[in-house]
């Protein structure tokens, strides 16, 4: 492991499943008790936005009720130790990576404490609640979403992200099922540059049989273990 210079890790919903977060697709396929379609789409945002708002309020509400775990934790002295290049993206949209102490992160699919003006197109670190319309800090218009990407809209900085690809070693992915691209494509793109790959999951994912080397257990385990045998 400690050969490796160049360091692209892939985090999803599973490493913050110990802090208390719930996961995406849980056995009853729905999230938090309704469907994706429901809350995740710009067309569930066009149809019902108070039920969307409501939705993201009381996740955006609970991250203060929850901590980053010993996975959070161990990424975070990776970020502070590592001397090569080293980029954590994170499909999360908590904050538990930034808590935990990681610097070199990237949120590709947006970030719950921000809200994005659909009026200005300005973004804004944002506690609290959205569903009661708030104006806009920059604007005044009363049109702040959360800055969350939906299915079917564009996730953020992917130059950057297939940029620091097509130059790793090492790909590690850690708690992500797989199933939602273009996320579930970055280990093929790191496999065609010769990186080695890595893949951290409770169970088989869909893309397990695309990595090199498969780790199964809880993320608060096995990323620190990981950790120790990268900075060794
Ligand atoms: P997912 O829910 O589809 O898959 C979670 C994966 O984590 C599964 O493969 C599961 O086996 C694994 N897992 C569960 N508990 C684990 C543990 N303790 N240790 C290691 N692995 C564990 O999540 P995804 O692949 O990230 O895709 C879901 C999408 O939903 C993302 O786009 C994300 O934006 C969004 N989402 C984010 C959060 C969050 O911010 N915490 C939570 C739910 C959904
Ligand atoms: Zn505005």
């Amino acid at each position: 492991m400690g050969s490796h210079r160049r360091i692209v890790v892939l985090t999803g919903a599973g490493i913050s499943a110990e802090s208390g977060v719930a996961t995406f697709r849980g056995p009853d396929g729905l999230w938090e008790g309704h469907r994706v379609e429901d809350v995740a789409t710009p067309e569930a945002f066009a149809r019902n936005p108070a039920l969307v708002q409501a939705f993201y309020d009381a996740r955006r509400a609970r991250l203060a009720e929850v901590a980053p775990n010993a996975a959070h934790l161990a990424l975070g002295r990776l970020d502070a130790a590592w001397p090569g290049e080293l980029l954590i993206v994170t499909q999360n949209v908590d904050d538990l990576h930034e808590r935990g102490g990681a610097r070199r992160l990237l949120h590709m699919h947006g970030e719950l404490k921000s809200a994005w003006c659909t009026a200005c197109g300005t973004r804004h670190r944002w506690e609290g609640p959205l569903r009661h319309n708030p104006p806009c800090p920059a604007c005044g218009a009363q049109r702040l979403r959360p800055d969350i990407v939906w299915f079917g809209e564009m996730p953020y900085a992917m130059d950057r992200i297939l940029h620091a690809l097509g130059q790793c070693d090492l790909f590690i992915a850690i708690g992500t099922s797989g199933q939602v691209y273009p996320a579930a494509g970055f280990v093929e793109t790191a496999r065609e540059v010769g990186a080695h790959t890595v893949e951290l999951n409770l169970d088989r994912s869909a893309m397990s049989n695309r990595f090199h080397e498969r780790r199964l257990g809880p993320a608060g385990t096995l990323v620190p273990a990981l950790v120790e045998e990268l900075l060794a």
